[in-house]
């Protein structure tokens, strides 16, 4: 094939645009990106080769090399990993083949993005961050295999690249930067040393570099010899000390080397929320360094989203994305695990199975959940920020992993009707509020708080001084179904079933009223029930409204307003499920309807007054109502008629 000239995808020139924009300030990261690439594809040969031998092709002198050529003004990097066919070049560099590109555009143009550049780290720039500081990229790179199947892929950046076919005696990839003027200071060995030891200190091969210095000639006793002029005497120094960060004694890591090797392998820009530093030992051996971010990814809901945790077997690679090590709802958390006890050819089958995996992922769960609880323990405020970025993910946990729930259910927080907007409370602290003839744990659920605040169904419970908590995330729902109680107190949603609030005492007087108030209005129950047949399952009088008319309550373990909204967004089937209409019956509206009732039965104002409350129940929880036109004309018409 000869030499073809394509288009960039229009995502990848935004993105590279947004790069060479707004990453100015951490320009130097552009080396660790392509370190990072190199030193990923060594692991890649390496942990290849277990299995086949031939494709190290007598080449496993692993290394990186760094390669500074003042006169050409180019910084090349090389690497013998497992290079790149031309089918992969083409799908690696100048695609991107994650789902979720463009929303992450949008939201990076809605955010403008100048100004967030963490937001671009955390997508992982990685091979694009060397257009921040070269106007002409050249890589050349070769899979195991024929020397005749290397390739060449070129471009200055401007919308289009040119690959070609080459011939690579070596296997693995390099990568030419032909430095823009004003950046040559990158070939300086200074810059290159203090860059190397600062981001890539701890890559687990030698990062070199040939390094040449002039020297007087010595003599046979060892001494300098006077006259002789000076020699240059080149080479290869390495740059790095490759230790592996979590094989090190926690006490001889500084705070800065954990928060770069976070950044190595996250892609993240900011520094992680949280640093998990251990080693077990017993049953099973491991050493783990895990990191809580302080920020939530993009693609944290996107079900094809990079899961789970290095692994490695006795410092060997073995894989990126071990995704048995950590639960689905702890997949924000980022690191690496090192055991010693698993065979070095674990295949992916093994890892599903494995008792000792299983015992790991036990363990770095126990972990996780404590660093969290002493953090909220110890400094609330952080722990409300951590919260708002991945509470909705923890809280997964309580449905799928019934073995943690006490210790998750001490970690989830809500906002309530005690609390500011935007400020939390734990279970715990709401236990220990309630007054001594409160019962149970009361909450609602819905889209948000603001419009939770005005329901009807939390009049009774402000009359009473009842705290409600509210619960705006839609996987409350499925929280609260799986938590079910908290310390012997039943979870009681205020829109569902019947309420129990009143004392012995209170009961017996309200009793004597609700009786009363049933034959009173009894027949004009029956009446609207008869009205509203086809959309109601029952009408009776309400125990929760002081205020409003109406509202809807579902049955104890029926469907709500919330749960048939989030169905729906979720493209599910919403099964038919009819609700209670409650009427309050000192709400001048129902005496008066009874007095019409009473009056003349046929009256047709009770139609229409029937059909108008329903409406009302269905707007003020947020649901759509079924003739918007017919209930705007009822409106109008009552309208004339009291100006009349
Ligand atoms: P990332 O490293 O986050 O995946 P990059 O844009 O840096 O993103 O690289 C894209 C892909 O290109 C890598 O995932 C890898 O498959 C491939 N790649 C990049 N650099 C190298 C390299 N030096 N050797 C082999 N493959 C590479």
């Amino acid at each position: 094939m000869s030499k073809t000239t394509k288009q960039f995808q229009t995502e990848v020139q935004q993105l590279l645009d947004l790069v060479i924009h707004s990453l100015y300030s951490n320009r130097d990261i552009f080396l660790r990106e392509l370190i990072s690439n190199a030193s990923d594809a060594i692991d890649k040969i390496r942990f290849e080769s277990h299995s086949n031998e031939n494709l190290l092709e007598g080449n496993s002198d692993w290394k990186i090399k760094l390669i500074p050529d003042k006169d050409a003004g180019t910084l090349t990097i090389r690497d013998n990993g497992i290079g790149m066919g031309m089918a992969e070049v083409e799908e690696n560099i100048g695609t991107i083949a994650r789902s979720g590109t463009k929303a992450f555009m949008q939201a990076l143009k809605d955010k403008s993005a100048g100004d967030s550049p963490e937001l671009i780290g955390q997508f992982g720039v990685g091979f694009y961050a060397s257009f921040m500081v070269a106007d002409r990229v050249v890589l050349e790179t070769r899979k195991p295999g024929a020397p005749e199947a290397g390739c060449r892929w070129e471009s200055i950046g401007d919308g289009s690249y040119t690959v070609e076919e080459i011939t690579k005696e070596q296997r693995g990839t390099e990568i030419t930067l032909h430095l823009k003027e004003e950046f040559k200071e990158y070939l300086d060995e200074w810059k290159i040393r203090s860059i190397v030891k600062k981001y890539s200190d701890y890559i687990q091969y030698p990062v070199v570099m040939d390094i040449t210095r002039s020297e007087t000639p010595k003599g046979v006793d060892g001494k300098e010899i006077e006259g002789a002029g000076t020699i240059e005497k080149t080479e290869e120094q390495t740059l790095n000390s490759m230790k592996a960060i979590w094989t090190r004694p926690k006490s001889e890591v500084t705070e800065e080397e954990y928060q770069e090797f976070y950044k190595h392998i996250s892609h993240d820009f900011e520094n992680p929320f949280s640093t998990i530093h251990f080693s077990a030992e017993g049953i099973s051996e491991f050493k783990a360094l895990l990191y809580l971010p302080a920020k939530k990814p993009f693609d944290l809901f996107m079900s094809d989203r990079k899961k789970g945790l290095q692994l490695y077997v006795k410092r060997v690679f073995i894989t990126d994305h071990c995704e048995e090590l950590i639960p689905d709802y702890l997949r924000f958390v980022k690191g690496v695990v090192d055991s010693s006890d698993l065979p070095l050819n674990v295949s992916r089958e093994i890892l599903q199975e494995d008792v000792q995996i299983k015992r790991i992922q036990k363990n770095l769960v126990g972990k996780v959940l404590s660093t969290l609880a002493e953090s909220k323990e110890k400094s609330f405020n952080d722990y409300v920020t951590f919260w708002k970025e991945f509470g909705p993910v923890l809280k997964e946990g309580l449905h799928f992993d019934y073995a943690n729930k006490e210790k998750l259910q001490e970690l989830v927080l809500f906002e309530s009707t005690a609390t500011e907007a935007g400020a939390y409370t734990s279970l715990k602290e709401y236990a220990e509020r309630m007054p001594a003839s409160q019962q149970e744990i009361y909450y609602i659920t819905g889209d948000n708080r603001a419009a939770l605040e005005t329901s009807p169904h939390l009049e009774v419970f402000k009359a009473k001084g009842y705290e409600v908590l509210f619960m705006t995330d839609p996987v409350d729902e499925w929280v609260v179904q799986s938590l079910q109680e908290y310390k012997e107190k039943k979870l009681k949603a205020v829109d569902r079933g019947d309420l129990d609030l009143d004392s012995e005492e209170e009961k017996k007087e309200k009793e004597a009223k609700q009786e009363e108030a049933r034959k009173e209005y009894g027949d004009l129950l029956s009446f609207i029930k008869g009205q509203l047949e086809s959309s109601l399952k029952d009408v009776r009088l309400s125990k929760r409204l002081t205020d409003s008319a109406c509202c809807l309550v579902a049955d104890e373990y029926g469907m709500n307003a919330n749960m048939e909204r989030i169905l729906k967004a979720m493209n599910q089937p919403v099964p038919e499920s009819k609700r209670v209409l409650e009427l309050n019956p000192n709400h001048p509206i129902i005496r008066v309807m009874a007095d019409i009732f009473k009056g003349n039965q046929q009256d047709s104002r009770l139609n229409d007054y029937a059909e108008l409350l329903y409406d009302q129940a269905l707007l003020t929880e947020g649901s759509p109502i079924k003739d918007p036109l017919r209930f705007t004309r009822l409106v109008s018409d009552l309208m004339v008629k009291a100006a009349r």
